[in-house]
């Protein structure tokens, strides 16, 4: 049995893992290679693999940097199948066509051919087949295969490869629970393998317990000096679970009714795939669910899709509560409300999400007091909040946990860590070794590995 890493090593993104055994050949993840671009120069190289040869594509979740390229890996041949959760499936089908004319752009602009078509795009969609977590997935030659719940976003898998008695794990990214809406994060035991991912491998969260109460705080005093709250939020997972905390503070009366637009049509969009799966929340949003809450909807909310339901938005008086994208401000709506409401020292910006350098929001993050937004420049007088705590990955001690477990039953004989920068993927693989004694391996991209001593 042969496992080879294609993307997602020595870096977040990109994830793409070959698994080969006899002539049966299996992908985990197909994601885009992503930095301060979309789609970095790395997405345009063909597959190192033969996509053709490829029986299943295991989809771990839906966020791009691991499923991007499977349209593209459909226009160089892909004809298997493609398994996933029915929300990865349904996420997969509402975000990757809305950055079709992204892809476009930035491929002109450096004078390559799209990464793929809408027809690629729709083409690949009809290979996919949605499972339950824990049900059993025949492969051939041997193999059957499980999904069990990372607890990192609505419909997130870790991917169990069973041969015999032997088992691999491939985490996908692992949750940071608990969170609002997911069921915790499943904690594997008797790996053979394990594949690991890494984001936050050096780095331990804040507490989060507080990070409603903050919430509220914050909220309050906008509201008490007559301002708009900014808040730039990534459309999927994050602006759910916000929507799922305002319910709970204004279903308590904690917060005073004012006016919360959600103005992203993707973030709206996925909220209404969020509706569809209510069997993947964990205990408390069911029970709010089956006592007839609508959990992401409360008086006062107002879902803005056209743009100039957007621009209505403007002509209230008074305070209010604008969720947009995009969550670093590198795009999307909340621009335009950065452009307009940045100036006025009534007003606040809150920052819920990591931003990373070089984006508008870290700017803003790091006190810059004056911004360039659409060629203009804009003083930033109104206040500057963040909230952490809300980060969907595991940190460290999680990871490490995670990886405790995976040992028990003393067959665990390597850890491939992966979807970290090397840094991270170093302190995480030196921690295990030391705390756990586990062997560890920080694979390079291309780098093969025969597992077959402790498999066949
Ligand atoms: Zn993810």
């Amino acid at each position: 049995m042969i496992l080879t890493f294609h993307g997602g090593a020595k870096i977040v993104t990109g994830a793409n893992y070959l698994l080969a055994h006899g002539d049966k050949k299996i992908l985990v993840d197909c994601g885009l290679f992503q930095g301060s671009r979309y789609a970095e120069e790395l997405n345009y190289e063909k597959f190192a693999f033969n996509p053709a040869e490829i029986d299943f594509v295991f989809v771990t979740h839906s966020h791009t940097d691991h499923s991007g390229r499977l349209p593209k890996l459909y226009k160089e041949g892909f004809r298997g199948r493609i398994i996933a959760t029915r929300p990865t499936l349904d996420m997969i089908k509402t975000a990757l066509p809305d950055n079709l004319t992204l892809i476009k752009e930035e491929a002109a602009k450096d004078g390559h051919e799209p990464l793929f078509t809408a027809d690629d795009l729709a083409e690949v969609l009809k290979l996919a087949e949605g499972f339950n977590y824990e049900e059993e997935i025949k492969l051939g030659n041997g193999l059957t295969a499980r999904l069990l719940d990372a607890g990192h976003i609505l419909g997130s898998s870790i991917v169990e490869i069973s041969f015999g008695d032997k088992k691999i794990y491939f985490s996908g990214d692992l949750g940071n629970p608990p969170t609002p809406l997911l069921k915790p994060t499943v904690f594997v035991k008797n790996a053979d393998y394990a594949i690991v991912e890494s984001a936050y491998g050096a780095r331990i969260h804040e507490d989060k317990r507080e990070r409603k109460e903050i919430l509220e705080k914050v909220i309050e005093e906008t509201i008490t000096n007559g301002g708009t709250l900014m808040v730039p939020s990534f459309a999927m997972e994050r602006t759910q679970e916000l929507l799922y905390e305002l319910n709970e503070l204004i279903n308590h009366n904690r917060i005073p009714r004012v006016p919360i637009f959600v103005d992203s049509p993707l973030a709206i969009n996925l909220t209404e795939v969020y509706k569809k799966y209510p069997d993947y929340f964990n205990k408390t949003a069911a029970y709010l669910i089956n006592s007839g809450d609508d959990i992401f909807n409360f008086p006062g909310l107002k879902f803005t899709r056209t743009v100039n339901e957007s621009k209505t938005i403007n002509d209230i008086v008074g305070p209010k509560v604008i969720i947009a994208g995009s969550g670093m401000s590198n795009g999307g709506r909340i621009l335009h409300h950065e452009q307009r409401y940045l100036p006025d020292p009534k007003s606040t910006i809150l920052f819920i999400g990591y931003q990373v350098e070089g984006t508008l929001g870290r700017k803003i993050l790091d006190g810059q007091k004056e911004v360039s937004i659409f060629g203009q420049m804009v003083p930033v007088n109104c206040q500057v909040k963040a909230i952490g705590g809300y980060s969907a990955h595991a940190d460290q001690n999680m990871l490490t946990e995670w990886i405790k477990s995976a040992a028990v039953g003393g067959k665990l004989k390597n850890v491939f860590i992966v979807q970290g920068e090397e840094d991270s993927a170093r302190a995480l693989a030196d921690r295990i070794k030391k705390e756990l004694g586990v062997n560890s391996t920080v694979p390079d991209i291309g780098a093969s590995f025969d597992l077959e001593a402790g498999i066949g």
